[in-house]
């Protein structure tokens, strides 16, 4: 339980405070924080919100949008593409959008998380920072797929923001809960490039399922990218061998990979059919 804030003045002085305070959080929009029964168990909360991380900017090939901004911004915002803002409304609270963050979602990678699975298939890049034992502060920017594959040893790593591509890759995700405000049984996301002589690359599949993790699926990637799934029901085949799941209050294992396999499918449809991004 929080029991001290603490507000960082800006993004060294944010790792300084984490390194030096033990149990001490990052806090963005505080929902999974001071969610009942939260994951997050922590003593000291460190503010993020003098760190000027709140904005979305146009950089011309690429859009940079600050890990403090809100999913309702997302929302709102122009610039912004529609498979995240589609993400961003699975959360079916105005309130909580209006409060929680892109860093912050991202940086829980929850197996029912709202925006990994569309950020990971999108191949995002992350911006992050951190600062050594000896006080020297450092900035990077990764592939998001290094962010989810290293996650355990990204914990003391402050999420400064995400570089999305303009580029005419396919996007897209879907959520299966039993309510909009239910925790989701599967989260998908699908994405993928196609060039001139229809060529399909850089194909990226990743699903959320409750109880088990954030899980990227390669072996799909990969056929897809061979041109050994072809079809729809390929994809649905290879997705439902490959995709792990257990039962739980939110669906038995055998309905869970059956929808995170219906899923993807029907995103690798509209990908082949060139449908909507
Ligand atoms: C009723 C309820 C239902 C929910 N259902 C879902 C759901 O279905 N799917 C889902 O994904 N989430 C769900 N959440 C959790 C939460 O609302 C979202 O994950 C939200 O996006 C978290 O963002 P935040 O800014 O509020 O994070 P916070 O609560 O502030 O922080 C969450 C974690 O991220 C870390 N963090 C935050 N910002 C950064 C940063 N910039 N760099 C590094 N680490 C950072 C924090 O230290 C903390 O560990 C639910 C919450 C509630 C209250």
């Amino acid at each position: 339980m929080i029991q001290e804030f603490l507000i960082a003045k800006d993004t060294e002085d944010a790792l300084k405070l984490k390194r030096n305070n033990p149990r001490s959080v990052f806090y963005a929009g505080g929902t999974e924080i001071n969610r009942l029964n939260s994951t997050v168990d922590a003593k000291t909360a460190i503010g993020l919100s003098k760190l000027g991380l709140d904005s979305i900017t146009d950089e011309g090939g690429s859009i940079r949008i600050g890990s403090m901004v809100t999913l309702q911004q997302l929302v709102d915002s122009d610039s912004v593409p529609q498979w995240l803002k589609d993400a961003a409304l699975f959360c079916g609270s105005f309130t909580k959008r209006n409060m929680a963050t892109i860093g912050g979602n991202m940086a829980m990678c929850s197996d029912h998380s709202y925006l990994a699975p569309a950020l990971l298939a999108s191949r995002a890049r992350v911006l992050t920072a951190t600062i050594t034992e000896e006080g020297s502060y450092n900035e990077d920017n990764m592939p998001i797929r290094e962010y989810h594959a290293y996650h355990t040893l990204f914990s003391g790593t402050l999420l400064l923001g995400f570089l999305i591509s303009k580029d005419s890759r396919f996007v897209g995700s879907l959520r299966y809960a039993n309510t909009l405000q239910s925790q989701a049984a599967v989260t998908v996301g699908f994405g993928a490039t196609k060039n001139g002589e229809g060529v399909i690359d850089h194909v990226r599949v990743f699903a959320a399922v409750k109880g088990i993790g954030l899980q990227r699926l390669p072996s799909v990637e990969n056929a897809i990218e061979n041109g050994e799934l072809t079809t729809k029901q390929d994809v649905q085949i290879s997705v439902g061998h490959e995709v792990e799941a257990k039962d739980d209050t939110t669906g038995s294992s055998s309905y869970k990979r059956y929808i995170a396999s219906v899923g993807i499918a029907q995103l690798f449809s509209n990908f082949i059919s060139g449908g909507v991004k």
